[in-house]
């Protein structure tokens, strides 16, 4: 199983030489496992480059697209995926069931004019939607199984699993911890008062959901997660729905999880304070359990 980076960055794209290193794309990332099909996490402008790549082998290719949630970051390089505009390509997008509207819908209405000189009408593959219930999953071919868990985020994101091989990779973004509120349909608009009491009601429903994340991380090998915030910067917007590297800790500790992948990176952060981070980071967390590394544009990791 092989992890490439094409996209790192949170809530927009950063080019320029202050992020030339990391990267300025945002979320978007490619699992290969040695055949077909093609499995990306998320569409942020990140996908482009990576679409280049796959129309360039040609038609036909199956690809599997899990979309965290639809934030701009998320699914803003979507129109520019070259593999849509291929006849003979087969596309599946997966994304959380939701009440309000759904993922086709969303995509069909930001891909069309004014916003985009083509439609979805344009598309020459065949593309499907799929929409997963809470922690539903899905083979996708032999051997290859996809499973999922919610976060807690204004409008609520999925976290994927991937298992093939024997190996697996995670991949958890967007999402607060499960300490101090519930993020959910609406988004909070002033940061509440963290030593607060939470309602017990509430509590009940972050423990499950926490305890959910820790199953869906429970010995993977590879697990990637937003970790968009310092201590500081959580604790001043708590409600934005972003974690630190604290909290991504605490999960992949306790799923027994072997390497976490810093990843999300707060579209601020310069290259040299992301080494500083990274290396805080590092000194604070790391050992010999648990390799934390980050997430590069363009970095590759190979599992086994
Ligand atoms: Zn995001
Ligand atoms: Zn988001």
């Amino acid at each position: 199983m092989r992890v490439q980076f094409w996209g790192v960055r949170g809530s927009i794209p950063v080019p320029g030489p202050l992020t030339q290193r990391y990267g300025g794309n945002t979320s978007c990332i490619q699992v290969d496992v040695g055949a077909s099909p093609v499995i990306i996490f998320d569409s942020g402008t990140g996908i482009r480059k990576l679409g280049q790549q796959l129309a360039a082998l040609g038609a036909p290719q199956e690809i599997h697209i899990f979309i965290s949630h639809a934030h701009w970051d998320h699914i803003q390089g979507l129109p520019f995926f070259d593999p849509l505009y291929q006849a003979g390509n087969r596309i599946t997008f997966y994304s959380r069931k939701r009440d309000e509207f759904c993922l086709r819908d969303i995509i069909h209405k930001v891909i069309e004019d004014p916003y985009f000189p083509l439609s979805h009408e344009d598309w020459k593959a065949d593309v499907n939607f799929v929409e997963l219930e809470d922690g539903a999953g899905a083979g996708l071919a032999p051997g290859l199984v996809m499973s999922s868990s919610r976060l807690n985020h204004p409008l609520i994101a999925n976290a994927y699993r991937i298992d093939h091989g024997g190996r697996s990779v995670v991949y958890v973004t967007d999402t607060a911890p499960f300490d101090h509120m519930i993020l959910d349909r609406d988004f909070i608009a002033k940061a509440p008062d963290l030593s607060a009491p939470v309602a017990p009601e509430v509590t009940d429903q972050l423990v499950q959901m926490k305890d959910q994340l820790v199953q869906l991380c429970s010995g993977a090998d590879v697990v990637i997660y937003d970790t968009m915030f310092t201590d500081e910067e959580y604790g001043r917007n708590p409600h934005w729905g972003h974690s630190a590297a604290t909290h991504a800790v605490d999960i992949c500790t306790l799923a027994g999880a072997r390497h976490l992948v810093i990843f999300h990176h707060a579209p601020e952060r310069t290259d040299d304070q992301m080494d500083r981070l990274m290396e805080e980071i590092v000194a604070r967390f790391g050992d010999a359990n648990l390799t934390i590394s980050p997430a590069i544009e363009g970095r590759v990791i190979e599992i086994g």
